[in-house]
C-alpha cells in the first residue's frame, strides 16, 4: 500500500471504504484523501495520483451506496472548527468546518444557547454534506438556517462562496446535489435567529412532549423529543448497517394523489408546490409487502419500511438488486416512481 502523509492531507493507495459508509458495503478505492486543511486542496490536487483521475467526494458515508470499487480518488474533508462570527441582537453567525460531525454541531449549538437546529438532531453525516441534500427531519430544514457555503470549485480550480440563494435549496434537494463533485464544500456559515418558537407542527414530536408532560418546550425539550422518536424508529448503524431512509417521498400531480387516496384512504398525504403532493414512501412500501424482507443479507427495516439494511455481508449489487425490486413493486402496484435518497455510486 502506498502513502502520501502530509500535515495537511493523507493519500492512500488501494483504500478501503467498509469502515467509510454506514451501510457497510466492501467496497475499494483506487486512492483515499483526507484533507485536514482547505488550503491544501490545490497541493492535493497536485499530486499525480488525483490528476486525471475521477474523484468522489465523500463525507461519513452515510447517504451513499457502493455498487462497485471507485477507480478513482475518493476525497473526504476531516476539517474540524466551530468558530461564532457574531452573536449581534437578531442572530447568531456559526462558521462550521466541513469535517465536524453534524449531530456534534447541533449539541454544540444546544449547549451554547442557538436554538433552531433542535429537530436536526442526531442526524448522522458531516457538516459538509448537510447543504448537498438540504438535510431535514421533523418539519424543519438545514436550508432555512445556512447563510453561506464554502467550497472549492473542482473544475475552475477555486475557492469560492455561495450565499443561499444560489444553493437552490429544495426537499432533499440542491444545486451541489444535482452537481456532485464539481464543488468540494469546505465550511458552512449557519445563521441561527434568536427569535425563536418550537417547530412542533409534525404531530409525532408533539405528541412525545405529551408522554414526556412538557407543555412550553424550550429547545433542549424539543431535541429530547425527537432523540426519542428517532431512536424507537429508525436502526442504528452502528448496530445494523443502513443510510437512513433509502427512498424520497414521492412527489405526483394533486389528481394522482387524489385518485390514490380515494382508493387507500389510509396513505399519508401532504399538500406540496405546483399542485402536486407528497405521498409517504413508507406507506407504498409497507403496502407492497416489502416491510421486514430479507435476501440473503441484504433487506428492508422491521422497524421501518424506508430503510434498506444489510444484515452482514451483503454486497453493493445486492442491496441496490433488492432497493430495486421494491421500487419496481412499487411501481407495478401503484404508478408511483420512487427514487433513492442516498447517492447511488456505480463506478
Ligand atoms: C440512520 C440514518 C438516519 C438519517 N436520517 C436523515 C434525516 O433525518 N434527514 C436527512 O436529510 N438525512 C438523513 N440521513 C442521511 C444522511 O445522514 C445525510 O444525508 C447526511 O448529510 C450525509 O452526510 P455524510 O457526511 O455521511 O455524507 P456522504 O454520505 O458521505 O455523502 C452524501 C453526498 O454528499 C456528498 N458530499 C459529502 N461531503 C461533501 C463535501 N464536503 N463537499 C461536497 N460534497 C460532499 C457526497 O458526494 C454525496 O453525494 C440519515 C442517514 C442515516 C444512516
Amino acid at each position: 500500500m502506498n502513502t502520501v502523509q502530509r500535515s495537511a492531507f493523507a493519500l492512500t493507495e488501494n483504500a478501503s471504504l467498509r469502515d467509510r459508509n454506514t451501510l457497510r458495503v466492501d467496497a475499494r478505492a483506487a486512492w483515499l484523501a483526507d484533507v485536514h486543511d482547505a488550503t491544501a486542496i490545490p497541493d492535493l490536487l497536485d499530486q499525480t495520483a488525483l490528476r486525471d483521475t475521477p474523484m468522489l467526494l465523500l463525507g461519513e458515508g452515510s447517504n451513499v451506496l457502493f455498487t462497485g470499487d471507485f477507480g478513482g480518488a475518493v476525497v473526504t474533508m476531516r476539517t474540524r472548527g466551530v468558530e461564532v462570527l457574531d452573536d449581534g441582537d437578531d442572530a447568531a453567525r456559526i462558521r462550521v468546518a466541513a469535517g465536524e460531525h453534524w449531530d456534534g454541531l447541533v449539541r454544540w449549538t444546544l449547549a451554547h444557547g442557538h436554538a433552531g437546529l433542535e429537530n436536526l438532531i442526531l442526524i448522522p453525516g458531516s457538516v459538509g454534506a448537510a447543504p448537498m441534500q438540504n438535510i431535514g427531519a421533523y418539519g424543519v430544514e438545514v436550508g432555512e438556517f445556512i447563510e453561506s457555503v464554502e467550497a472549492y470549485d473542482l473544475q475552475q480550480r477555486r475557492h469560492t462562496t455561495f450565499q443561499n440563494s444560489d444553493c437552490e435549496f429544495g426537499y432533499r434537494d440542491s444545486i451541489f446535489k444535482r452537481h456532485p463533485d464539481c464543488w468540494l464544500i469546505t465550511a458552512v456559515t449557519l445563521r441561527l435567529p434568536h427569535e425563536w418558537s418550537p417547530r412542533i407542527e409534525y404531530s409525532g414530536v408533539q405528541d412525545e412532549l405529551r408522554r414526556m408532560g412538557i407543555e412550553r418546550p424550550a429547545p433542549i425539550h424539543v431535541a429530547d423529543a425527537v432523540m426519542a422518536l428517532r431512536t424507537r424508529k429508525l436502526p442504528d448503524p452502528a448496530v445494523i448497517g443502513n443510510a437512513g431512509s433509502f427512498f424520497k417521498n414521492p412527489l405526483v400531480p394533486a389528481a394522482q394523489a387524489a385518485a390514490l387516496r380515494a382508493e387507500h384512504p389510509q396513505l399519508p398525504c401532504w399538500p406540496a408546490p405546483n399542485d402536486t403532493s407528497k405521498l409517504s414512501a413508507a406507506w407504498l412500501i409497507e403496502a407492497s409487502g416489502f416491510k421486514g424482507l430479507r435476501e440473503g443479507d441484504a433487506g428492508i427495516s422491521n422497524r421501518h419500511a424506508l430503510v434498506l439494511v444489510n444484515h452482514g455481508h451483503a454486497t453493493g449489487p445486492q442491496l441496490w438488486a433488492l432497493a430495486q425490486r421494491v421500487r419496481d413493486g412499487v411501481r407495478e402496484r401503484f404508478g408511483v416512481e420512487l427514487e433513492p435518497e442516498p447517492r447511488v455510486i456505480t463506478a
